[in-house]
C-alpha cells in the first residue's frame, strides 16, 4: 500500500521563515496566528489525512461509488471519513466566523486543501466543491441563505457543488441549453442538464446545494446563443425555506454516474434539473440590443469568483498529487535493489546496489521534489497576495493583479507538473508501478483530469495570453517583473549568483516573449494562440525560479548563523540548484518555440490528415 506523510516541517519553513506570517498582523484574518496555533493546525491537518484520508484511498479507487434506483453511494468508509472530517471542523477553516467557520486566512488553508488531496482527491473534494459553493453564496445570496444555508454548508451538514457542463458545452458556455424562467413569487424553475457534476450526489450529507448557471429566456421565450442572460442560480437538492427549514425533494435528479479514467470514489454525476425550483442570485440581466456585442452578463460574476478560486484549489492538487508520488518513489528506490552505481558498488556484499545509486532515478525523484515544494512556495505567495489585495496596504492593487496573473499559470502549469511528478513516481517503480496492487499508477490516473476540468489547460493558456496579459495596460506582466527583477537586484552577492543569474536569463526571457506576444498577437490572434502553451510553462518556471531563490536565499543565511533545521535547508539548497541547472535552461528553448509562429500550425491540414 502506498504511503502517505504530511509535509508539516515544509508548510512551517514557508509559513514562519518564508513568508513571516506572525508578523503580518496589519492583513486580515492574520492577527489571530500565532505561531503555535499555525503548527498546532498543520500537525492536526496533517494528522488526520494521514490516519483518516489515506487509509481509504486506495480501497475507494478500488470499490468506486455506486449508483442504484437513483440513489449514490460512496466507498466503504467514506461516510464515516466525513463525519470526523466535519466534527473537526476541516471543512470551517477558512469560512468566515459568521457563518461558524474559523476564519484563517487563505495562506493556512491552502496546506489543508494540499494535504488533504494528496491523502485522498476523491474524498477531498467532496468538501473542496463545498467550500467553493459556500464561498460563492455568501458573496451573492440573500440574507436568508446566508444566514440558514451557508452555515449548514459550512459545518459539511450540507455540501455543495458547482454546475456548468452540459453534453455539448465545457469550454464555450455561450451554447449552454438550461434554461431558468421567473415565476411570480420572484423564484425560478430550471429545466436542462448538467453533465459531470462533481459530488453532484451522494450519502455524505443531508442536502446538496447546487450553484449552477443557466439562461434567462427573452419576453418572448427564447433563448439568445450568447452569455448575455445567463445568470448564476442556487438550487438545492431539498427545497429550503426562507426559515431555514427542509422542505420536500425539489426537481434535481441524478441520471446516473460516470464510469471513468481516476478518481473513482468522486461520484461524477448527470444532474437532470425538470422545472427545479431556484434562486436568482446575480442581477437581472437586461438583454442585449439588436447588433450589441456582449461578453458576459452582470449575472456571471458569482460564477467567475467561484471559478477562480476552484483553479487554484485545482492547480494545488497537481502539487498534491506530485508530493505522494514522490514520496512513494523515493520510499521504493529506497528499498528496491537494481544494478550497479556507475562509479562501483556502493554495497559489495550485496547483491545489487540500491535503486537510488543511479543518477537517472535520482533525476526523476529531485525533478519532482524541486516542483512541488517550488510550487507549494509559489500558491502561499498567491494565496498572501490575494490577503495583501483586500487589505489597505499601498501595494493592494499591485497584489491583485498578482494573484490573477497566477490562477492559470498555477492551474495550468502545476497541473502538467504534477502529472509528470505522478508518471516519474511510477517510473522509479518500473513493471511494478503499472500492477494496480502497488498504489502508484492511481496517482496517474487521478491526477490526469486536473489538467482538464475547471478549464482545459490550453484555455487557461489562452486565458493567460488573451486577457490577463493585456488588461490595464499590461500592468500584471509588468507588476510581476518589476518584483521578480527587484528582489534580483537586491540579493546579486556571490554566494547568490548560482540562483540569481539564471533567474535573471529566464526573467530577461519572459520579458522578450511578453513584448513578442504584445506585438504579434494584435497582428495575428494565432500566433499569440499557438505560443499561449508555451508562454504559461515559461512564465511558471520563472516565477517558480524566483521562489527558489529567495529560498535559497533563506536557507543560505539560517545555515552560516548555525541551528535550525539544517537537513531541510541544505535540501532546499539542493532542489534549488536543480530547479536552476535543469529547467530554467527550458526557457529559452520555450522562446524559440513561442517566436516560431503559427504559420505551420495552421497549415496542418486537418481535413486532408483526417481523410487519408
Ligand atoms: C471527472 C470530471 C469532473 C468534472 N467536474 C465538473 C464539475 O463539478 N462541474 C462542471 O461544471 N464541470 C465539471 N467537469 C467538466 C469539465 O470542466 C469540462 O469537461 C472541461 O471544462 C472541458 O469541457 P469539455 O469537456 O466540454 O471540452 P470542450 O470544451 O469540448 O474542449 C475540448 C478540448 O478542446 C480544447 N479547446 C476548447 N476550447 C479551446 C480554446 N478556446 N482554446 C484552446 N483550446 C480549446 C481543449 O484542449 C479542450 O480540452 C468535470 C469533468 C470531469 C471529466
Amino acid at each position: 500500500m502506498p504511503i502517505y506523510r504530511a509535509p508539516v516541517d515544509d508548510y512551517k519553513f514557508l509559513l514562519h521563515e518564508l513568508f513571516e506570517v506572525e508578523k503580518q498582523t496589519d492583513l486580515p484574518r492574520f492577527d489571530q496566528m500565532s505561531a503555535d496555533l499555525v503548527d498546532d493546525i498543520l500537525t492536526n491537518a496533517g494528522k488526520f489525512c494521514e490516519d483518516v484520508l489515506h487509509p481509504i484511498n486506495q480501497s475507494g479507487d478500488e470499490e468506486g461509488c455506486h449508483f442504484e434506483n437513483g440513489v449514490v453511494r460512496t466507498p466503504k468508509g467514506f461516510p464515516e471519513a466525513y463525519k470526523q472530517f466535519c466534527e473537526a471542523g476541516w471543512g470551517g477553516l477558512g469560512a468566515p466566523e459568521d457563518v461558524g467557520g474559523s476564519g484563517l486566512p487563505g495562506i493556512i488553508t491552502i496546506a489543508m486543501t494540499e494535504m488533504a488531496m494528496s491523502a485522498n482527491q476523491s474524498f477531498a473534494m467532496y468538501p473542496g466543491l463545498t467550500s467553493a459553493a459556500y464561498s460563492a453564496l455568501y458573496a451573492t445570496g440573500a440574507p436568508w441563505m446566508k444566514e440558514h444555508i451557508v452555515p449548514k454548508m459550512v459545518s459539511g451538514e450540507w455540501s455543495g457543488t458547482m454546475c456548468l457542463t452540459e453534453a455539448g458545452c465545457g469550454t464555450d458556455l455561450r451554447l449552454m441549453k438550461t434554461r431558468a424562467v421567473e415565476q411570480p413569487d420572484g423564484t425560478y424553475r430550471m429545466t436542462g442538464t448538467k453533465i459531470f457534476i462533481s459530488g453532484g450526489d451522494h450519502d455524505l450529507a443531508d442536502n446538496i446545494i447546487h450553484m449552477v448557471i443557466a439562461k434567462i429566456p427573452d419576453e418572448n421565450g427564447q433563448i439568445h446563443d450568447d452569455l448575455s442572460t445567463v445568470n448564476f442560480f442556487m438550487v438545492p437538492k431539498f427545497l429550503v425555506g426562507e426559515d431555514g427549514k427542509m422542505g420536500a425533494r425539489n426537481g434535481v435528479s441524478t441520471g446516473g454516474i460516470e464510469k471513468k479514467m481516476g478518481i473513482k470514489a468522486q461520484a461524477t454525476c448527470v444532474l437532470n434539473f425538470d422545472d427545479a425550483i431556484a434562486w436568482r442570485l446575480g442581477p437581472k440581466p437586461t438583454p442585449p440590443k439588436p447588433g450589441e456585442k456582449v461578453h458576459a452578463s452582470a449575472g456571471m460574476a458569482g460564477m467567475f469568483g467561484m471559478m477562480n478560486a476552484a483553479r487554484l484549489g485545482v492547480g494545488v492538487q497537481g502539487v498534491a498529487i506530485g508530493e505522494i508520488a514522490y514520496q512513494n518513489g523515493l520510499a521504493y528506490a529506497l528499498t528496491r535493489r537494481v544494478g550497479h552505481a556507475l562509479t562501483g558498488p556502493k554495497e559489495p556484499d550485496q547483491p545489487a546496489d540500491l535503486e537510488i545509486v543511479h543518477p537517472d532515478v535520482r533525476r526523476m525523484l529531485l525533478h519532482s521534489r524541486s516542483f512541488v515544494e517550488g510550487a507549494r512556495a509559489v500558491a502561499m505567495w498567491t494565496a498572501l497576495n490575494m490577503s495583501i489585495a483586500s487589505s489597505s496596504r499601498p501595494d493592494k492593487d499591485a497584489a491583485g493583479l498578482l494573484a490573477d496573473l497566477m490562477t492559470p499559470v498555477i492551474k495550468a502549469f502545476f497541473t502538467d507538473m504534477g502529472f509528470e511528478a505522478a508518471n516519474l513516481g511510477m517510473q522509479c517503480y518500473g513493471g511494478h508501478g503499472y500492477i494496480r496492487d502497488n498504489g502508484v499508477e492511481q496517482f496517474v490516473r487521478d491526477g490526469r483530469i486536473n489538467q482538464t476540468y475547471e478549464g482545459a489547460n490550453g484555455v487557461q493558456a489562452m486565458d493567460l495570453v488573451g486577457r490577463k496579459l493585456g488588461r490595464k495596460g499590461g500592468a500584471a506582466p509588468m507588476a510581476l517583473l518589476g518584483q521578480i527583477g527587484g528582489w534580483l537586484k537586491d540579493n546579486g552577492d556571490d554566494a547568490m549568483a548560482p540562483f540569481v543569474k539564471p533567474v535573471q536569463r529566464g526573467l530577461d526571457t519572459l520579458q522578450q516573449a511578453t513584448l513578442w506576444l504584445a506585438q504579434h498577437g494584435l497582428q495575428n490572434p494565432n500566433d499569440a494562440g499557438a505560443a499561449a502553451t508555451d508562454y504559461l510553462r515559461l512564465m511558471g518556471i520563472v516565477v517558480v525560479g524566483w521562489m527558489w531563490a529567495r529560498m535559497a536565499k533563506l536557507a543560505q543565511t539560517k545555515l552560516a548563523a548555525g541551528g535550525g533545521n539544517a537537513a531541510l535547508y541544505n535540501g532546499k539548497l539542493n532542489c534549488a540548484r536543480y530547479w536552476m541547472e535543469r529547467m530554467m535552461p527550458e526557457c529559452a528553448m520555450l522562446f524559440e518555440r513561442i517566436q516560431a509562429g503559427s504559420a505551420t500550425i495552421m497549415a496542418f491540414d486537418a481535413d486532408a490528415a483526417a481523410a487519408s
